[in-house]
This record gives C-alpha cells, structure tokens and sequence, in this order.
C-alpha cells in the first residue's frame, strides 16, 4: 500500500542512457550478455557474504538465473536468487552512477556524437543497455537477509525518472522485466535467446535456465526449467577438454569484449601453495589504457576455492599489465580474507610474481612462434609495457627484450626491431646501442645527428613515443651493452679520422672563435664535431643535459 515515489535519474545516467541507447543497435542483443552478467555477479556475492552468514542462502535453494519470455506480453525476464537489493541499494546501484571507470568513459565520449559500440560493450554499462531493446524495464528486488515485506519494485521508461515502490516479495533475488519496443520481436523467441546464452554466457558458473517448453505453441510455462549453459567454471576444468572456441567465449564474457582475446595461458600450480591462473592478452587496448586509467572492476578477478572474493587486478598484477584480464582461483587462502590483509599477503605476492611470469612467457612465447600476432600486441600494448622498464626492475632485463623498435635499419617507421636484433648486427668494437629521440619518427629518422652513424653504417634506435625518454631513463643497459642518446657523448672514432678530424679543427679555430663571441652565453661551447657529414651545424647535448624532447615535455607538464 505504499505510494510510488517518481525519481530523477542522476544527470550522467541521462547521458550513459542516451549514448547507450544510441550507440549499441547494431550490437543489441548484449543486452542479455550484461544482464545475465548483474545475475552472476550477484549470486557471486550471495555465495560470498554466505560464508560469514550462512542463514542468507535459506530458502530459494541452488543459486541460479532464469531466462523466460512472453509473447503476448511482450516481456524478457532475467531473474536471479542472488543477493538482491535493499531500496537504498537500489537508488544507490542503477539510479546513480558509481563506478569511476564509468565516469571516466563519459569524460571521454563526451564530444562524440555516436560512442564506439566497442568502447561500450568493453566498458560493460552494463544494466543500461536494457534500454536498448526496451522502453520500459521493471525491477523487483528483495535483498538476502531482509523480509518478504521489504521488497522493492523499480521502473523506468529509461527517459529521465523512475519510480520506486515498497512490494511484498515472497523470495530474494532480482528479476528484470524488458518490455519490449515494438521492432524488437526477435528476441521473443526461445531459439534466438538460446543461441544468445550460448553464444555470451556459457560459461557463467551458475545454471542459465529456460523453459523446458518454451518452443512450442503453448508456451506457459509449466514450471520445468532446463539448464542451458556449461554452468562450471572454465578454469577448473583440465586444459585437453576446453576448446579455443570456449576460451574465447568465456574471455568475452569476463571481459565485456565483441572481439577475440589474443592469447591466454591457462595454468595449475601445485605444490605447498596451489592455485589455478587463466590469464587473457586483449586484442585491442580499451581506450583509457595510456590515461593511465585502470578500472578497478576490469582485469583479474580472484576466487578463492572457486568462490568469486573481489576484482583484485592491483593486488594481483603490475600495473604495466594492466590490460591483462582472467582468472585467478586460488586454494590456500582465507576466505574472510579482506583487500587490506590482501595487500600484505605473502602468498598472494607469490601469486602475483607467477601472474607476471606467466603473462611475460606468453608474450615471449607469441614472439619466438606467432609473429602476426606478436605485431598485434606491440601495437595495442607495446607502451604500456614500457612502464615495466621502471616499474619491474626484477623483470627489466626479460621486458627490454620484448620491446621493438623503429630504427635507421629497420622498415621505415615499423616498430620492429628488438635490442637483440641490433646487437646482431653491431660493427666490431661497438659496444654501445646508440639511439635517438625525438617527437616523431621523421623527426627521428631526419636529424642531422645521425649522419656520422649513417656514413660509417652504425645502426641507431628511433625513439618516437612519448614514454620512451622515461623509459631509457631507466634501461642504461642491456645484455651488458650501453644504451646512448647519439645526441650525447662522442661517436668513436678510428685512427685516421682522428687524425683527419683534429686538423679539420685546427684549421676551423679562427671560425670557431668567431662563433663563440657571436653566440656568446647562449652555448656553452662551439667546437668541431665529427658528426656530421652533410649539414653545417647541429646544437650537441652534454653528457648530464636533458633531451629537448624530454625539456619539451616538461615544460608542457608546467615543470
Ligand atoms: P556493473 O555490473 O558493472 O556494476 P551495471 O550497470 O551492470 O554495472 O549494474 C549496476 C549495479 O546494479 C551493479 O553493480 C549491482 O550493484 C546492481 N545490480 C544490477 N543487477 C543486479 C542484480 N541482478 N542483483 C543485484 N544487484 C544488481
Ligand atoms: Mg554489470
């Protein structure tokens, strides 16, 4: 008997609404991908808040999702025996918009017109997307734990308000009523939706259920569900019996991707610390990958003896493998374990080192055997993993190796070329891997600086992304080799240039002198260098200056 209260959306979910609505129709049916997703998600958390609590699982018995429909109606019900909401959980969830990767999102969509479907599916806006098939979506929820009394019924047409109602609800879980717009009739079919849980959610770990007699002409349902997905955890299962169609099914749907992962490693350990990790390289970057940005709710995701704990990326993984995303099920810690106690845990620090050891195998692996590959992945996540440089130092050495780049040798601006490569093809006596900077590659491949390397056929690095300065800062060396900036220090020369170029300088004195009174504070010095071979002159840096790009790049940070 408690009256409907009418509420504004929060002004940002107006926006996730309209960029949503507008943005994913040719990628509509993930609706039900994102849906089934909130269910998982939420008898993930019954099970969890269970182990402290076990009355909240009374009543309702195995954690499951139903998926059913209704032709006449022209309704889609998603429902769940999960945690459910209480009223404030509610507002708090789905009338406001809480998570920073979201807010993040719209700060970056904010001046297009029409958002990448991609960017949405991989941003997993999850319960907004129901808008996309429906114009109005009912939300009746009761929280575990509370009264058949303290139900919540939530509706919306998705254009700015909702109303919320107290409603008696017999049993706690969450079911989402699509009512569909009036072109959407394809989902009203049970072999459409069937093929959409295959195709999304197969490997969810809880039971997807339909109707047993859905198909036919009759389709009230008689209260006979079958389960339609695998409904086990992937990760469990031994490697010889998963097939790469079910890898990558299962990585679409833990990471909210359309596309294909590019790899994955897929790993038990045993021993006095047992744990199953299955970890997934993207194909494409998200778009906030270089903004630094990580979304706390994306990247690993920790079970505890296949009980899902938290999204535990940071804990879990360096930040320069940020883009990393899967699963890591561990069998030896606490269940009550908190992100506090986790982040001083020497067990899960041990997981962590084997997290990165088994993603830098397989990114060693794709480069030693899967060349296309390998080019994918430098493309989309060779910067990132330049952080590593001065992020893991442990690592450095196994990082270095893995990076490419664009060099006076290499294919024109392709990044392709390793430290390995170029220390194969150093001159006798070469015992330094010189390289240069700059903002671009023809800023890099045209610098008079590199004239002397060009005439005597040293091969010099092109440095051309904005972390590389950084970057070098940290890696002085390799494989026992100097790295050095050719801007910097003197190109060694043989005997006879020696002599040539010693009495080139004496007879420039007079010139050199001239210059200098000219000049005046503006140099520091004036002298005869043995570096170039067609232009006149070049400014030479110091051994201790900064690198004018990096100068650059410093003054525009206002340093
Ligand atoms: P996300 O799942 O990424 O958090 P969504 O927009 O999909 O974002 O869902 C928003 C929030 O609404 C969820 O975080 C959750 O708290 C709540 N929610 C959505 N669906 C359910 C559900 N079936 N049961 C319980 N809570 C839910
Ligand atoms: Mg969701």
């Amino acid at each position: 008997n408690a009256t409907a209260e009418t509420r504004q959306f929060e002004a940002e979910v107006a926006q996730v609404l309209h960029l949503v609505t507008h943005s994913l129709y040719s990628h509509k049916e993930i609706f039900l991908r994102e849906l089934i997703s909130n269910a998982s998600d939420a008898c993930d958390k019954l099970r969890f808040e269970a182990i402290a609590n076990p009355e909240l699982m009374a009543g309702g018995g195995e954690l499951h999702i139903d998926v059913s429909f209704d032709k006449d109606a022209r309704t889609i019900t998603i429902a769940d025996n999960g945690i459910g909401m209480s009223r404030d959980e509610v507002v708090a969830n789905i009338g406001t918009i809480a998570s920073s990767g979201t807010r993040r999102f719209l700060a970056a969509m904010a001046n297009e017109q029409k958002a990448d479907a991609r960017l949405i599916g991989q941003f997993g806006v999850g319960f907004y997307s129901a808008f996309v098939v429906a114009d109005k979506v009912t939300v009746l929820t009761r929280r575990a734990g509370a009264s058949a009394s303290e139900g919540v019924k939530w509706e919306s047409d998705g254009q700015g308000e909702y109303t919320l109602e107290a409603v008696e609800l017999a049993e706690r879980g969450t079911t989402v009523v699509l009512h569909l717009k009036a072109d959407e009739d394809e989902f009203l079919s049970d072999w459409k939706l069937r093929s959409l849980v295959h195709r999304y959610s197969d490997h969810v770990a809880f039971p997807i259920r339909m109707p047993k007699d859905a198909g036919t002409e009759d389709d009230t349902a008689t209260g006979d569900w079958e389960t339609i997905n695998a409904a086990s955890a992937l990760w469990t299962q031994p490697k010889s019996e998963i097939s790469d169609e079910d890898y990558q099914s299962f990585y679409k749907s833990l990471g909210h991707d359309f596309n294909d992962a590019l790899a994955w490693s897929h790993n038990r350990v045993e021993g006095n610390q047992s744990f199953t990790t299955l970890l997934y390289l993207p194909s494409q970057p998200p778009f906030d990958l270089m903004m630094g940005g990580r979304d706390e709710r994306k990247g690993l995701k920790l079970y505890i003896k296949r009980v899902f704990v938290m999204d535990a990326a940071e804990e879990l993984l360096p930040n320069y493998l940020r883009f990393v995303r899967g699963v890591v099920d561990a069998d030896d810690l606490p269940l009550n374990v908190s992100r506090e106690l986790l982040q001083h845990n020497r067990q899960l620090e041990r997981i962590k080192a084997s997290c990165t050891k088994r993603v830098l195998d397989l990114i060693e692996s794709l480069a030693n055997n899967e060349p296309e590959k390998f080019a994918t992945f430098i493309k989309a996540f060779g910067n990132t993993l330049k952080e590593g440089i001065g992020e893991d130092t442990a690592n450095r050495e196994r990082i270095a190796k893995l990076l490419r780049f664009a060099s006076t040798k290499g294919d024109a601006g392709k990044q392709t070329v390793s430290l390995d490569d170029y220390i194969g093809r150093m001159q006798e006596g070469q015992d330094t891997i010189w390289y240069i900077t700059a903002e671009s590659y023809a800023a890099a491949a045209g610098s008079p600086q590199l004239e002397a390397f060009k005439a005597k056929g040293i091969e010099a690095l092109l440095m051309f992304d904005r972390i590389d300065e950084w970057m070098l800062g940290y890696l002085q060396e390799y494989d026992g080799k100097k790295l050095q900036s050719v801007a910097k220090g003197e190109l060694p020369l043989d005997e006879a240039a020696k002599q040539q170029h010693e009495e080139a300088a004496k007879a420039a004195e007079p010139l050199v002198a001239k210059l200098k009174e000219l000049l005046g504070d503006r140099v520091n010095e004036v002298r005869v260098s043995a570096r170039l071979t067609d232009s006149p002159s070049c400014l030479a840096l110091s051994d201790f200056d900064m690198a004018p790009h990096f100068a650059r790049l410093m003054r525009e940070a206002g340093q």
